[in-house]
């Protein structure tokens, strides 16, 4: 059964036999809410995006893997960031929670991000203690528990599950990037927190078989994988957790955000590995 929630998450479920594996895609929500109230421009703050990724791996269920997706901008909040990454120069209050703001908010881009892009502001105004514990509370905490849920289900019906954590990112670095202005990426980069997160396995299939169609993998660099694999990746029990990111230019203009002529290959390219993930994931069962 699908689920819902209404600018918040969806879940597609499987429509063929279930396998323990999951694909998520938390950036690529396009529904900005009313109370945003950003104030640069829209088609800005848009480039932020990891526009079209859930339509990428849209065959996931027909391979029998579940899908969810973030329908909300990652601008608004961002779900691949840990809940006390927050930039309190935002607030107008001293935040009463805990507070451990980390590289990603020195770069203007924690929990609640603070920059639209290098030295463009999202807002011209501070924004309330109630308004981020709203923001974590109605879109942040209910991505966590669509995805922990679906984890968790997955892993006592099979014993292990895969999570592959979907991304898309700019062709290029910039200087709020980690790898700076002058970084031409590769095809695609994994991201698996330094063999952390996931068997090691599940990273050399996945490099090996995107490298065999043709492309450059990139393994940890610049990009890691952030929260989402962090916190759902513990292959000592035998939940594995793998973050791709793919280049926007395999896919779609960078500035006007449509589908390129080279759109459905990639697509075709991606339903070829989710395919095969589906096989891997069920070969993989009870897998340390
Ligand atoms: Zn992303």
């Amino acid at each position: 059964m699908n689920q819902l929630v209404p600018g918040v998450v969806f879940r597609r479920d499987p429509t063929a036999p279930e396998v323990p594996l999951v694909f998520d895609s938390p950036h690529s929500g396009t529904e900005y809410p009313e109370d945003f109230r950003f104030a640069c421009p829209l088609a800005v703050l848009r480039t932020n995006e990891d526009t079209h990724v859930d339509d990428l791996y849209g065959a996931a269920p027909e391979h029998g893997a579940s899908l969810i997706g973030a329908l909300f901008p990652r601008s608004y909040i961002d779900v691949n960031r840990s809940p006390t990454d927050i930039d309190e120069a935002l607030l107008d209050a001293p935040w009463p929670g805990e507070l451990d703001p980390g590289e990603k908010t020195r770069l203007g881009m924690g929990l609640v991000r603070r920059l639209a892009k290098p030295d463009l502001p999202v807002y011209d105004r501070k924004l309330t203690v109630a308004e981020m514990q709203q923001r974590i509370a109605t879109y942040y905490e209910p991505y966590h528990a669509m995805l922990r849920s679906a984890l968790d289900r997955l892993h006592r019906k099979f014993g292990a599950v895969w999570l592959v954590n979907c991304h898309s990112m700019p062709a290029r670095g910039s200087r709020m990037s980690s790898d700076g202005p002058d970084a031409v990426r590769a095809d695609f980069v994994l991201g698996d927190r330094d063999g952390t997160t996931c068997a090691p396995e599940l990273t050399d299939f996945v490099a090996r078989l995107l490298r065999g169609r043709g492309y450059s993998v990139k393994i940890n660099d610049p990009y890691k994988g952030v929260e989402i694999v962090r916190r759902h990746g513990r292959p000592g029990e035998g939940r594995h957790a793998l973050q791709i990111e793919v280049n926007r230019a395999l896919y779609m203009d960078e500035k006007t955000l449509a589908r390129s002529e080279r759109y459905a290959a990639l697509k075709a390219d991606l339903t070829h590995l989710i395919a095969a993930l589906a096989s891997f994931a069920v070969a993989g069962r009870g897998r340390e």
